[in-house]
């Protein structure tokens, strides 16, 4: 059956409210943002308009040309793009500033951006009041000398994926891995490395299986863990279409976060006046709960006999197991690990045995877990179970939250892959040092966290911000204080610049993506390869793309036999390379105009249920259901995002609920039961930590809290991560709640708040 129509005309039975433009309701206003757009941008306003209308987004990962994307018609802008064009317009910062580290100190992370580009390199050794400026050459020298001198395993290498194009990533960890090391991982790691995991694992792919089209007029759209609301907000235009088609959305998260309930699309003249209602069913899960959740909704559709047998019979294995697991397992113990009642998921299991097509959407309330791959297995089981893989309206896809994720790990940026997403052993090794012509280190290297544990000699950090993305940032920044070389590369200042250095700090200022002579790429979470051309305009001073960097940094080592073979004349000799050493990528070489694109794999992967594995099955994987026991009068800690763009807060408060930064959402139950009230000082504290907050009622599952992510880092548990991807837990751990100020020592005698 075809996808459904998108209904022409008004469709008042999606309305939100009358009210025009949402006027008194709390939302976002985002034709303030344009305004607000406009005059952060006016000393550069051409070259922020052809950055616009010409650039691939560097926000998120939906992925666009221009203003325009494959998707819908019309424009494709949101608030994400307007709020960054700022960091690609501006102008350099007066290095001057950096001569007093310690007045830098006392500025926040929004205020280090607001002062500029980085213009040129510097450098601050031990000791020293700031940073001095040293030409590239010094630079480069300097490092590629330390290089020489350290052992692979003592040396590390991180990207973020600030807008990170897929040559960088590429060029990067060729050239790492000439070093001799693997040890280089990027912010794929942090958000959806379980999910690469767990694909890979059962389908023998490692992304989205169908397209952005397929949620317009399928049956249903689940999300679990996600808030596309606003962390891509152009998909609520994609949902706003598929509503007007008649497809059901689904929400299944602690939290039903406002702006999945109802949304007013700025560009879409209907949804702008009256809103539109997002969610239809919501189901709200225990923190941590969702495996226990769908292995409920499981056992629904076996009992109820809702399998999608031909399916499960020709295109998969291991199903019996699955279900013999889920079958042995008791409602009640379902009940209790999911918080939610046998009822509830008889409710959607129904809504899935109605559905012919469905996507399952999942993003980090699933994968930031210890046990975030199994949950990504559930999520995987359940739609095999339904054969929801493989056609038209159908698909698992793991959203991304950045531009640069889906194709950091692709390029090979990552500790624990080679380029492709190949799983680094001795064969492959030998494989790709064939292709390249010099050794390749044949064994896994260290991941992020790994690193920073480690006892490194080099870390070399490309944009990022260990203090602000890791939990247990005073830790974070005792690590980074050790490493006698540290050298930080990107366009705007950091609070990791500012730590001591062990030795010394160089900063190398870089291009954005705008300015990479000859254009890049990246690719989207739909797996779509977009070419993004160099936009022509001011260049700031001595920035220099990081590709490039790294390309003479080989020529500087103590090994010049290396410096021909990490050698590309531009970034099209970069795609030629990439095409030939990732066949998945095959066509990117053809790209060079503005438009150009490719989807790899096509519209759906494993098309009609066929997986690249070897016998063409999808694997079933019976999975153990997290239990997480909470101590009495403790809290399950979830941290959310408010008003921002990964780790760079844009609003002091949340314009979507209303929440200041400070911040933690707690249901009203759990209030009278500790006799608090709404915007009164309490503390959160465990073995980890304190966090100074203010009470504020939301509709958060019972028993649990939530707070803005990344000032919860202080509550983290640094050692806490899953088990193969090693994601940290950034939704998993207890705290308890206090109204005076806790000692600081380690929680021994818990009490609940009094
Ligand atoms: S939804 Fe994502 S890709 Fe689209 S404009 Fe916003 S940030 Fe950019």
């Amino acid at each position: 059956m075809a996808l459904k129509a998108v209904k022409k005309g008004w469709s008042p039975e999606t309305w939100v409210s009358l009210r025009p433009f949402g006027l008194g309701l709390q939302k976002p206003n985002n034709f303030f943002e344009v305004f607000r757009a406009l005059a952060e941008n006016a000393d550069n306003l051409e070259y922020a308009w052809r950055i616009l209308q010409d650039g691939v987004c560097d926000g998120c990962a939906l992925g666009t040309s221009g203003l325009r994307d494959w998707t819908i018609e019309g424009i494709h802008l949101c608030n994400i793009r307007l709020r960054l064009l700022r960091l690609n317009t501006m102008g350099p910062l007066d290095i001057e500033q950096l001569a007093d580290v310690e007045r830098l100190r006392s500025k926040s992370s929004a205020e280090l951006r607001a002062l500029g580009r980085l213009p040129y390199p510097m450098r601050r050794r031990r000791g020293e009041p700031g940073f001095t400026r040293i030409s590239w050459d010094e630079a480069l020298d300097r490092i590629a000398w330390k290089l020489c001198k350290t052992p692979p395993e003592k040396m590390g290498f991180y990207l973020t994926s600030r807008g990170t194009p897929n040559e960088t990533y590429y060029v990067v960890q060729k050239a790492v891995r000439a070093l001799g090391s693997n040890n280089i991982d990027n912010a794929a790691r942090i958000c959806h490395s379980p999910s690469t995991v767990a694909l890979k694992a059962s389908l023998g792919v490692a992304a989205t299986t169908c397209s952005y089209r397929d949620l317009i007029g399928t049956d249903l759209v689940v999300f679990f863990g996600s808030n596309p609301a606003v962390n891509q907000p152009v998909m609520m235009k994609y949902l706003y279409y598929a509503k007007k088609a008649g497809t059901r959305v689904v929400c299944v998260n602690p939290y039903l976060e406002p702006a999945m309930q109802h949304y007013w699309i700025p560009s879409d003249p209907e949804s702008a006046l009256f809103g539109t209602r997002i969610t239809d069913h919501f189901f709200r899960v225990q923190p941590g709960g969702d495996s226990a959740f769908i292995a409920g909704t499981l056992k629904h559709l076996i009992e109820q006999d809702c399998l999608h047998h031909s399916f499960i019979a020709e295109h998969t294995r291991g199903f019996e197991e699955v279900k013999a697991q889920v079958l042995a397992t008791s409602w009640e113990e379902l009940e209790q690990l999911s918080g939610v009642s046998r009822a509830e998921m008889l409710e959607f299991a129904l809504l899935l045995a109605k559905a012919e097509k469905a996507v399952l959407v999942w993003s980090m309330g699933i994968t930031q877990h210890a046990s975030g791959e199994d949950t990504v297995q559930s999520i995987i089981n359940l739609g095999l179970a339904r054969g929801y893989l493989g056609r038209e309206g159908s698909g698992l896809m793991p959203i991304r939250g950045h531009s640069g994720v889906q194709g950091g790990a692709e390029m090979g940026a990552y500790a624990s892959v080679f380029p492709g997403g190949v799983p680094i052993n001795p064969e492959t090794a030998a494989a790709l040092a064939q292709q390249w012509g010099f050794p390749v280190p044949p064994q896994p290297g260290l991941t992020v966290t790994e690193m920073l544990e480690g006892s490194l000699e080099v870390l070399w950090s490309v944009g990022g911000n260990f203090l602000e993305t890791l939990p247990n940032p005073a830790q974070a920044e005792a690590h980074l204080a050790q490493v006698p070389l540290r050298v930080h590369q990107d366009i705007v200042l950091s609070s990791q610049m500012l730590v001591e250095p062990a030795e010394e700090v160089i900063l190398l200022p870089t291009t954005t993506r705008y300015e990479i002579p000859g254009g890049c790429t990246e690719t989207s979470t739909e797996r779509r390869v977009i070419f993004s051309p160099e936009i022509p305009g001011p260049r700031i001073a001595e920035a220099r793309w990081e590709g490039q960097v790294f390309q003479e940094i080989v020529a500087r080592m103590c090994k010049p036999e290396l410096s021909q073979k990490v050698r590309f004349a531009d970034t099209a000799a970069v795609r030629s390379e990439i095409a030939q050493v990732v066949p998945l990528y095959d066509g990117i070489q053809h790209l060079g105009q503005k438009g150009d694109a490719f989807q790899y794999g096509g519209p759906h992967l494993c098309p009609d249920g066929v997986c690249p594995t070897p016998d063409g099955r999808a694997q079933f994987r019976p999975v153990k259901l997290p239990a997480n026991p909470v101590p009495e009068g403790a809290f399950r800690l979830v941290t959310r995002r408010g008003k921002q763009f990964n780790s760079m807060v844009h609003e002091a408060t949340d314009p979507i609920n209303g929440a200041p930064r400070d911040a933690v959402l707690m249901d009203v139950s759990d209030l009278q039961k500790l006799g608090l009230k709404p915007g009164q000082r309490i503390w959160l504290h465990n073995a980890f930590g304190t966090l100074p907050v203010t009470v504020f009622p939301a509709d958060v599952f019972p028993g649990s809290v939530q707070v803005h992510w990344p000032e919860g880092n202080v509550l983290l548990d640094p050692k806490l991560r899953s088990r193969q991807a090693k994601i940290p837990a950034y939704k998993e751990v207890y705290v308890y709640i206090h109204t005076q100020p806790p000692p600081q020592s380690p929680h021994s005698n818990a009490a609940a708040a009094g």
